[in-house]
């Protein structure tokens, strides 16, 4: 059967560097919500604007529009033999969401969590910067593009910083996580569809974790 596979982890544990590789490698399809999201700020339109303002805020878009455009985007052609949910689902009425998704789609769920220590986590997403053209993620203290500021791949564009990643977005998105989010390990973890491998330590090892576990 094919596979949804669910990265849960807090804000910074690396979930959107690690399902970026798994993409690029092993050519399973990146599903990020957060990604989506950001790619709305070029319209201007007022939902496109009220999404923008709750994600500066670091609170959470509501179930529906967020399982809309989930809905949406892996009803396309390349998501048929599975694919990989970074970002998504992260509240219990998204995950029951999921569920019903998976099984019109005919796929069964594998949660894996991305775990980080807390004091970690706050150092990534401050030192977190992307490229605007293509998504690469660096981050300044421990994967720092080769030219300063620059992506390697488009050394045109200057790499960005994410307006949510300031400190008090950063305190409500970890505290959103750990009320909204968290509980859903458990939830997988009953249903014996979660595995866990550890965020920290070097990109490489972490995704030679994951790519035995998928
Ligand atoms: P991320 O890039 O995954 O950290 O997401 C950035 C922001 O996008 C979040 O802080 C939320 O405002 C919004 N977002 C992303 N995924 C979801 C989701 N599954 N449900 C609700 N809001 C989301």
């Amino acid at each position: 059967m094919n596979k949804i596979i669910v990265l849960i982890g807090a804000p910074g544990a690396g979930k959107g560097t690690q399902a970026r590789l798994l993409q690029e490698r092993r050519g399973i399809p990146q599903i990020s919500t957060g990604d989506m999201f950001r790619e709305m700020k070029t319209l201007e339109t007022p939902l496109a604007r009220e999404v923008q303002e709750i994600m500066a805020s670091g609170k959470l878009i509501s179930d529906d529009i967020t399982y809309r455009i989930v809905l949406e985007r892996t009803s396309r052609e390349d998501c048929k033999n599975g694919y990989i949910l970074d970002g998504y689902p992260r509240t219990a009425v998204q995950a029951e969401q999921l569920e019903q998704l998976a099984a019109e789609q005919s796929m069964e769920i594998q949660a894996i969590e991305v775990d980080v220590p807390r004091e970690e986590l706050m150092r990534r997403l401050t030192g977190r910067r992307s490229c605007p053209v293509c998504g690469e993620i660096y981050n300044i203290y421990s994967k720092p593009p080769k030219a300063e500021g620059r992506c390697d791949h488009h050394t045109e564009a200057e790499l960005v910083h994410r307006a949510d990643d300031n400190e008090a977005s950063v305190a409500t998105r970890l505290a959103t996580y750990d009320e909204q989010t968290k509980p859903l390990i458990d939830y997988y973890e009953r249903s014996s569809r979660l595995a866990k491998v550890s965020g920290s330590g070097e990109l490489e090892e972490i995704y030679s974790q994951l790519d035995k576990l998928i």
